[in-house]
């Protein structure tokens, strides 16, 4: 039936159909290439770290009458397992968010303590660059959806914002309510103090694998999915996540989440209604 009525609906637009038919097509290849190329960068990133991997117990073996350098190599097979591990850990969260339906397990979920959690996470990397981490504007605030992606949403920025700043700096976490038509809204602002992001770069680091400086990334542990989890997260609550940044002066990545309030609200106009 459906497909008679849009046929019916196209017929006297003859080649609008077929370029239709292109399109769709041109999609579908699209969608094609964008699949093989991430097998493709899963497989090399997972490659490097078990390549160093091997190299490294060849050399324990071969250094196993010098202590200090079997101990060496050891302290360096311990980094790649744990680049491994991450890797791992991001590829199962990205699958988790690409496939839930954030919906099903949704319930409001406390912002303060989504904020205390990702700098808990980030405390030990922190204090090592000796980077303070600051939040505010949390209190009474709460965002409708799945606690654990939104965890691993925010957690991700406030670790990148610690990654890509110089020691001595400072992260600030904001969150406030915004009053808007179409239901409120909660908005969270990661800023530092770090790199910065070009203009060019920051369309581009949203996408599986991309990073500016690959060398720089792996060196802290990332793994490139970072904010390609964070995306994911954003879109599937209903939400979107923006960047702004001047380079070498910082950046500030900006989650904004419908709130639980509004959520309720909407739902409860919904119920009303049938
Ligand atoms: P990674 O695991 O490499 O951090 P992400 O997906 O989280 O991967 O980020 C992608 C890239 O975006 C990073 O490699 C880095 O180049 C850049 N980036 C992310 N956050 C920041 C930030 N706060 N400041 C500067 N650059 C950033």
């Amino acid at each position: 039936g459906d497909a008679l009525a849009v046929s019916a609906r196209v017929a006297p637009l003859g080649s609008r159909l077929v370029l239709l038919l292109v399109e769709d097509l041109t999609e579908a290849r699209r969608i094609e290439a964008v699949r093989r190329d991430f097998v493709a960068n899963v497989s090399h990133e997972l490659k490097t770290p078990v390549g160093a991997l091997s190299l490294l117990s060849e050399a324990v073996m071969d250094a196993s009458e010098d202590p200090e350098a079997v101990t060496r190599f050891a302290g360096r097979m311990q980094i790649e397992a744990t680049r491994l591990t991450n890797l791992v850990q991001e590829l199962i969260d990205l699958s988790r968010v690409q496939n839930d339906d954030p919906l099903e397990d949704s319930e409001p979920v406390r912002v303060d303590e989504l904020v205390a959690e990702a700098i808990d996470r980030c405390r030990h990397q922190a204090g090592t660059k000796q980077i303070t981490m600051a939040a505010g504007g949390t209190a009474d605030l709460h965002v409708w959806g799945s606690r654990g992606q939104l965890a691993a949403a925010l957690g991700n920025l406030v670790e990148n914002a610690v990654n890509y700043s110089p020691a001595r700096t400072r992260v600030g976490i904001a969150a406030r309510h915004i009053t808007a038509p179409g239901g409120d809204l909660i908005e969270i602002a990661v800023t530092d103090q770090g790199i910065g992001i070009s203009e060019k770069d920051r369309e581009r680091v949203f996408e599986r694998f991309y990073r500016v400086d690959p060398a720089r990334s792996r060196a802290t542990g990332g793994t490139g999915l970072g904010l390609a989890i964070v995306k994911h997260v954003a879109a599937s609550h209903g939400g979107e996540v923006t960047v702004w940044s001047a380079e070498g002066q910082g950046s500030t990545f900006t989650l904004r989440l419908p709130e639980a309030g509004a959520v309720r609200d909407r739902d409860r106009g919904r119920t009303l209604m049938e």
